[in-house]
């Protein structure tokens, strides 16, 4: 076989691990640093932010998607910290929008700088949007938060809602004793405004695994509530969520369960820290620095050592052993705000 031939035929070689699942999704943390300190995510006094020679660069990114995008990663995630507060952020998504095989990019924000950004962003061709909300009071949004701003959320969602985002996603983390009490009132925001809400369940990074309100929970909750709420996704899960809808076709509402139902058994998807480091589970703290490979290597030894790599993604989660040791988890590496959720 001629060099050449063989080229060709390892573009189209698949990332398929170990498990033999097709890895073709990739959720990137472009920045550690975010305008909201979430109790959840982030300790008050928030963490050292990585300096400008750490973070990896809009560059290094754009090289290492259209690597994975010649072997079948179609969709990339922008998250954070807050995607919105790294400069450059519109043209970054323009870039990776001219990537030939990326079909679908999406980017998760806390939604305070969105009315801002949203019109700039859907011109650079972004189209769908995750937006996390944890309360709709003012005050407990504050709580959570530890910042405030809920009317430049409100405003961002119904700019984006007007722009023509779609779909638009509410991402909601319900913690006990905190905002269990809103599950209905998130129900109705959702249906007056005709979007998309998912419940995540809560982990409990730090804290204490007993405040986690299950999606079982809360789906009963709902059920309870409202009338003709059923499941969308047939018996089982439209990506990592599982869907359901109303009779009149107000909503969805998706439920992502890593701690109660994991779905690691159909995991497609990879991480690429703020800092540049692979991660091949957001629950196991090995990380693999890309800056480095992509510095030593070309694109092709690249792809074979992300392809060698990913024979190590463990078939499923570690989360119980992780609470067994601490009663919560932690993350040895990271925040949440560098790994991006
Ligand atoms: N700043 C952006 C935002 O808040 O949407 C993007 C980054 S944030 C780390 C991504 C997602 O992770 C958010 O939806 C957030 O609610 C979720 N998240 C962070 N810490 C979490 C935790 N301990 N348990 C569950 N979800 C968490
Ligand atoms: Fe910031 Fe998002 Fe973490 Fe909240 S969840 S502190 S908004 S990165």
């Amino acid at each position: 076989m001629t060099n050449e031939r063989i080229s060709i035929l390892d573009k189209l070689k698949p990332l398929i691990d170990s498990q033999g699942r097709n890895i073709t999704y990739l959720r990137v943390s472009i920045t550690d640093r975010c305008n909201l300190r979430c109790v959840y995510c982030m300790p008050e006094k928030g963490v050292k932010p990585l300096s400008h020679n750490e973070i990896i660069s809009y560059e290094d990114i754009l090289r290492f998607v259209n690597i994975l995008a010649n072997h079948g990663v179609n969709k990339v995630r922008i998250t954070g910290g807050e995607p919105l507060v790294r400069k450059g952020v519109a043209g970054f998504v323009e870039s990776l929008s001219k990537i030939a095989g990326i079909s679908d990019i999406s980017m998760t924000t806390n939604g305070i700088l969105l009315d801002k950004f949203a019109l700039e962003l859907y011109d650079a061709g972004l189209k769908r949007i995750n937006i996390s909300l944890d309360s709709l009071r003012e005050d407990r949004f504050q709580q959570i938060t530890r910042f405030g701003g809920l009317q430049s959320v409100f405003n961002g969602i119904k700019l984006a809602k007007k722009i023509g985002y779609d779909p638009i996603k509410i991402n909601t983390v319900l913690i006990k004793g905190i905002n269990e009490d809103e599950i209905i009132d998130f129900v109705n925001f959702a249906r007056e405004f005709e979007i998309n809400l998912r419940f995540i369940e809560y982990m409990p990074i730090g804290g204490n695994i007993s405040e986690t309100i299950t999606s079982k929970e809360i789906e009963e909750k709902i059920r309870s509530a409202f009338d003709g709420f059923e499941l969308i996704s047939g018996n089982g899960y439209q990506a990592v969520s599982k869907e359901y809808g109303f009779k009149d076709g107000k909503a969805a509402i998706g439920f992502i369960s890593p701690l109660s139902e994991h779905f690691c058994g159909s995991c497609n998807r990879l991480r690429l820290t703020a800092s540049g480091r692979l991660r091949l589970c957001l629950f196991y703290d090995n990380e693999y620095d890309i800056k480095q490979i992509l510095k030593q290597k070309d694109d092709e030894a690249v792809f074979n050592w992300v392809s060698n790599l990913i024979q190590l993604k463990k078939d499923k989660h570690n989360f119980s052993e992780k609470v067994k040791k601490s009663g919560s988890l932690l993350w040895a590496n990271d925040f949440m705000n560098g790994i991006g959720g």
